[in-house]
């Protein structure tokens, strides 16, 4: 935690620094930028040696202008009031950024899951639902959790379980939570999302010439070397797609260190030796670093802070050597290291971007859910027999005859698969495009954050002038 200030107020800086680019009523901005509703709850839990703990939890509705509010929710011990109204703000931000219809929230309960058995953390999920439900903090056109930091899928299902069990039979109780297993209602594609929207915002960041110029690189992920601290849900995800799109993983770190290696690391290679040794340290041909924050040191063209915030800070910001900060935590770089970096021309793709992958496919989930069809079931057979009569006109017309693989290749209908990826991959080229069109409209006068904030304030803030409460 940097010395200076928390984290909600390091959120704060960002709008403020925006919002002075924009023109709207100084009230309606202060609407914008405060948490409407904190719920602080704590309640027993049975442990399974028989004692009771007391364990305490928090969800955080940053703005209600759209609704559901959605936003993970983390376990984690650093998790207090301060942290998730900073993620619930974020939240708001970022749904604006890639354009999708909720307000920000986030969720979190005090607890290292790695002292607790499945038992234990089946039952304090479960009780943290309920609490949620009585206190009418989730539902499908309320608030919509989904993993953060410390959960995943398996978490999820409880809690759409324990939801159905105390709705009553409501139509669209399933779209209560997102990243389910795809068997209880998910959607395929949704574990990777974050980690694959990082890579495809990557893709367009480093297509633009004249800003890769800049940083003395050439265009494409093609060769650029990468460096991921964090190993979870976005960090692997993030670094299998940058090492499939031909990117050199050099540097690794998780919470036990950090591995370096000049001719890449094979991610696979690193993930199952973690697995046989309990440790990334040790991994044959790379080097060890001591600390899982020395690869955040490390010189390369790309740096993926993909574990937790304030992660780059006065204290170390003089000694990173990237130059693109690839935020995939939230809140990795705090305000006065960021402005460090982008005084020295480091290109800083902000968090409420470059992580919004998982928030896009959730809301295909939601809409999903709420559809009650999967995906592609309507249409698929449908495009496969219209093209593969397109083809046998295109056959017929030119007397040539496709190879039957190249022909059933090019009939495919898209799966659900596809076109969660596909609408993936448009909304984080569409919103780069918008923050990088931003930016040039001030005449380079604003960084990427900024654009990108300014772009989330407008939005915000014509949701509320409808509302007509706001001139
Ligand atoms: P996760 O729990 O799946 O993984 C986090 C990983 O970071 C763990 O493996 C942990 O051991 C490691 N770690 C912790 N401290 C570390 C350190 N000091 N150095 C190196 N590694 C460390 O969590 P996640 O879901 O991948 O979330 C990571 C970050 O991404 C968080 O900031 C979260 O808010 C953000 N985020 C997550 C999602 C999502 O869909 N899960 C979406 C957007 C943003």
């Amino acid at each position: 935690m940097s010395a200076d200030n928390s984290f909600f107020e390091q959120v704060h800086r960002a709008f403020d620094r925006a919002a002075t680019f924009t023109k709207h009523d100084p009230t309606l901005l202060v609407q914008i930028r405060h948490c409407k509703s904190v719920c602080r709850m704590s309640f027993p839990v049975k442990r399974d040696d028989g004692t009771i703990e007391v364990i305490h939890a928090w969800r955080a509705e940053h703005s209600h202008h759209r609704l559901p509010t959605k936003g993970g929710i983390r376990y984690s011990m650093a998790v207090g009031e301060d942290e998730v109204m900073a993620l619930a703000a974020l939240m708001s931000y970022k749904c604006a950024v890639v354009d999708v219809p909720f307000g920000g929230a986030k969720g979190g309960i005090r607890i290292d899951r790695h002292e607790y058995s499945a038992a234990e953390l089946e039952r304090i999920t479960r009780r943290y639902t309920f609490e949620l439900k009585q206190k009418n903090f989730i539902g499908p056109g309320v608030d919509v959790p989904a993993p953060d930091y410390g959960t995943g899928s398996q978490e999820m299902a409880w809690i759409a379980d324990t939801y159905l069990t105390l709705s009553g039979g409501e139509l669209n109780a399933l779209a209560c939570v997102t990243a389910k297993p795809v068997s209880q209602g998910g959607i395929m594609g949704r574990t990777e999302a974050t980690g694959r929207g990082i890579v495809y915002g990557l893709q367009e960041v480093c297509s633009y010439a004249d800003d890769m110029k800049r940083l003395g690189l050439s265009p494409g992920l093609e060769g650029k070397r990468a460096v991921v601290q964090g190993l979870g849900n976005v960090g692997f995800h993030a670094a299998k797609f940058l090492q499939e799109s031909g990117a050199l993983l050099v540097g690794l770190a998780e919470h036990e260190g950090a591995i370096w290696s000049e001719r890449g690391l094979d991610l696979e290679r690193v993930v199952a030796h973690r697995k046989e040794t309990g440790s990334i340290l040790g991994f044959p041909g790379a080097k060890d670093l001591p600390t899982g924050a020395a690869a955040l040191e490390l010189e390369c063209d790309i740096l993926v802070p993909a574990a937790l915030e304030n992660q780059i800070t006065l204290e170390n910001v003089d000694r990173v050597r990237a130059k693109i900060l690839a935020e995939g935590a939230n809140g990795p770089t705090t305000a006065e290291a960021d402005e460090r970096l982008t005084a020295r021309g480091v290109l800083i793709v902000p968090d409420i971007y470059l992580n919004a992958g998982g928030v896009v496919v959730s809301y295909f989930e939601w809409l999903k859910n709420l559809s009650h069809v999967r995906f592609g079931r309507m249409q698929k057979r449908f495009e496969e027999e219209s093209n593969r009569r397109l083809l046998k006109a295109v056959e017929q017309l030119t007397a040539r005859t496709f190879p039957a693989a190249e022909l059933e290749a090019a009939a495919r209908g898209a799966s659900e698969l596809d076109l969660v990826n596909s609408g993936l991959e448009e909304s984080m080229v569409s919103a780069y495009r918008d923050i990088r069109e931003l930016r040039s409209r001030h005449g380079g006068a604003v960084d990427l954050r900024t654009a990108a904030f300014i772009g989330a304030i407008d939005k915000i803030a014509a949701a509320y002038e409808e509302m007509g409460i706001f001139p």
